[in-house]
């Protein structure tokens, strides 16, 4: 652990979500950068560099979908409602995991073009016995 992850841990360890009201601490939630409510998933737009709290926008940020990183891993893409920053996080293992699946689903959900295949409504079912 880096000296700026311990000051990180020390002076941000609990926060109240300002969307939903849930108070999260960060220690139970297996990362150092728990930047996003695990229940509803929104964020505030505090950092300039990942943990840096030094953004002074403060605005709320609104979880607007999902991308698979390179390894494999999900990560949260988040848009500032006050200024329209954009920023990806990583999931954490307590995020609220149909909320999740809701979001990476969303686009599935609204093809911008007609389907001549009926693929695509299998998809729905399969995605609708998933998010149940
Ligand atoms: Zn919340
Ligand atoms: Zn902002």
């Amino acid at each position: 652990m880096s000296r700026s992850d311990r000051k990180y841990i020390n002076e941000h360890n609990a926060f109240i979500c300002e969307k939903c009201g849930r108070s999260v601490v960060t220690a139970i939630s297996g990362t150092l950068n728990r930047n996003h409510c695990p229940e509803c998933l929104w964020s505030r737009h505090v950092d300039l560099r990942t943990g840096d709290r030094m953004s002074v926008c403060r605005g709320m940020m609104e979880p607007i979908g999902i991308w698979v990183r390179l390894d494999g891993e999900w990560a949260l893409i988040h848009r500032c409602v006050k200024c329209g920053f954009i920023r990806s996080n990583r999931i954490a293992g307590d995020d609220n995991q149909t909320r999740l699946m809701h979001i990476a689903v969303k686009p599935v959900k609204m093809f911008p073009f007609p389907d001549n295949t009926g693929v695509y409504e299998k998809i729905e079912i399969i995605i609708a016995e998933a998010i149940k």
